[in-house]
C-alpha cells in the first residue's frame, strides 16, 4: 500500500508544488484546501504535471467534522499543514484574524489527528520565528521571537507542537523554517501569482516586468550589507518542495521532533536578485530607493547545515535559475 499524505492548502504556492513532488515520489496525496489564496484550476495543474490523481476536499480546516470524515474515509498516514493565512502587514491591521485562522485551524487539525491516531506531522514554519538574530548564518538553535502577528502565528504553533510531544512521546513532528522560497514549477504550470498587490518581492518583481505594476519600490538602500540593500535567503520552491519529501521520510522513520532550516545558505540582495532578474529574462524592472520598510532586518540567511545532516536536504537550484522560472510561469499563466 502506498503512503496516503493529506496536505492542507494544496493548492497553495508552496503546497501544489510539495504535491507535485510527492505524486511523483510514489505517495498519494489527500488535499484539503478552501482557495481563500488559491484556486481550484491548481489542482488541475497537479494532475497536469505529474499525470497522477488528487483526492480534493474544499473546505476550511477548522472545520472538524470535515477533518473527521477525511480522516475516517481516507486513513491518512502523514500530515503535512501549510494551510494558513501569510500576509505579514494584514497580520499588524488584522491580528485577530490570523489568530483564529491560524492557530483555530492547527489545534483542530491536532486534535483530530490525535482522536484518530495519525501522529506523524511536518509542520510550516518560517524563519520568521528567529526575529532579528544577532548573528548569521542562522542555525536552529538561534532564540526564537517575532516581529508581527503572523510570525507569532508560527512561534504559537511550533510552541504548542512541543508541548504536545512533550504530553505524548508518541508523536513525530518536523517543523520546517523556511527561508525565502521564489521561483515557480519548470513546466510553468504553476507558481506564485497573488491577486492583490503583492507584498514579497519576487512577485512584485514579476508584475513590474510583466508591466502590470509601473515601478519597483527598494526599501532601503542604507542597510549595512553589501550594496545597501537587504540581503535574504531565497530557495527555489521546487527545491523547498523536495525538502518536504524529505520530511516526510523523516517523520516515517523517526518518532521525534526536530526544527529544520530550509534556504540555500546563500544570501543576495535586493539589488543583486533585481540585477540578475533582468539579465535572466532579458527585461527591463525599473525601480526607486525608497524608505526601509519597518519590520525589516538587514540580512537574513541559514546555516543549511542540520537539515543536510538530519534530512539529508541540500538545495540544489540557483538563483538564475529562480529568476527564469518565476518569469516563465507569469508569461505563461498571461498567454
Ligand atoms: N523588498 C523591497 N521591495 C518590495 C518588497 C520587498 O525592497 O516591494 C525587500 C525587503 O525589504 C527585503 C527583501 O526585499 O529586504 C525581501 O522581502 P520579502 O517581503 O520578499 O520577504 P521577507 O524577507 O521580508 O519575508
Amino acid at each position: 500500500m502506498k503512503t496516503k499524505v493529506l496536505v492542507t492548502g494544496g493548492a497553495g504556492f508552496i503546497g501544489s508544488h510539495t504535491c507535485c513532488i510527492l505524486l511523483e515520489a510514489g505517495y498519494e496525496v489527500v488535499v484539503i484546501d478552501n482557495f481563500s489564496n488559491s484556486s481550484p484550476n491548481v489542482v488541475e495543474k497537479i494532475k497536469e504535471i505529474t499525470g497522477k490523481d488528487v483526492v480534493l476536499y474544499e473546505g476550511n480546516v477548522c472545520d472538524k467534522s470535515l477533518l473527521k470524515t477525511i480522516f475516517e474515509k481516507e486513513k491518512i498516514d502523514v500530515v503535512i499543514h501549510f494551510a494558513a493565512f501569510k500576509a505579514v502587514g494584514e497580520s499588524v491591521r488584522l491580528p485577530l484574524k490570523y489568530y483564529r485562522n491560524n492557530l483555530d485551524s492547527t489545534i483542530t487539525l491536532l486534535e483530530v489527528m490525535e482522536e484518530e491516531n495519525c501522529k506523524r506531522l511536518v509542520f510550516s514554519s518560517s524563519a520568521t520565528v528567529y526575529g532579528s538574530p544577532k548573528t548569521l548564518p542562522i542555525k536552529e538553535d538561534f532564540p526564537l521571537s517575532t516581529t508581527n502577528p503572523y510570525g507569532t502565528t508560527k512561534l504559537m504553533i511550533e510552541q504548542i507542537l512541543k508541548d504536545l510531544k512533550i504530553a505524548d512521546d508518541d508523536w513525530s513532528i518536523a517543523i520546517l523554517r523556511y527561508f525565502n522560497p521564489i521561483g515557480a514549477h519548470p513546466s510553468g504550470l504553476i507558481g506564485e501569482n497573488p491577486n492583490d498587490i503583492p507584498n514579497n518581492l519576487m512577485p512584485y518583481i514579476v508584475k513590474v516586468a510583466n508591466k502590470e505594476l509601473e515601478i519597483l519600490s527598494i526599501f532601503g538602500d542604507d542597510y549595512n550589507t553589501k550594496d545597501g540593500t537587504g540581503v535574504r535567503d531565497y530557495i527555489h520552491v521546487v527545491d523547498l518542495a523536495k525538502g518536504h519529501e524529505k520530511a516526510i521520510e523523516k517523520v516515517l522513520k523517526e518518532k521525534k521532533l526536530d526544527c529544520y532550516n530550509l534556504g540555500t545558505g546563500e544570501g543576495y540582495s535586493v539589488l543583486e536578485l533585481v540585477e540578475t532578474f533582468q539579465k535572466v529574462n532579458e527585461v527591463d524592472v525599473p525601480y526607486k530607493i525608497v524608505q526601509r520598510r519597518a519590520g525589516d532586518i538587514a540580512s537574513c540567511y541559514a546555516d543549511p547545515s542540520y537539515a543536510l545532516k538530519e534530512l539529508g536536504f541540500k538545495a540544489e537550484k540557483g538563483i538564475e535559475e529562480m529568476c527564469r522560472d518565476a518569469y516563465n510561469f507569469v508569461k505563461k499563466s498571461k498567454n
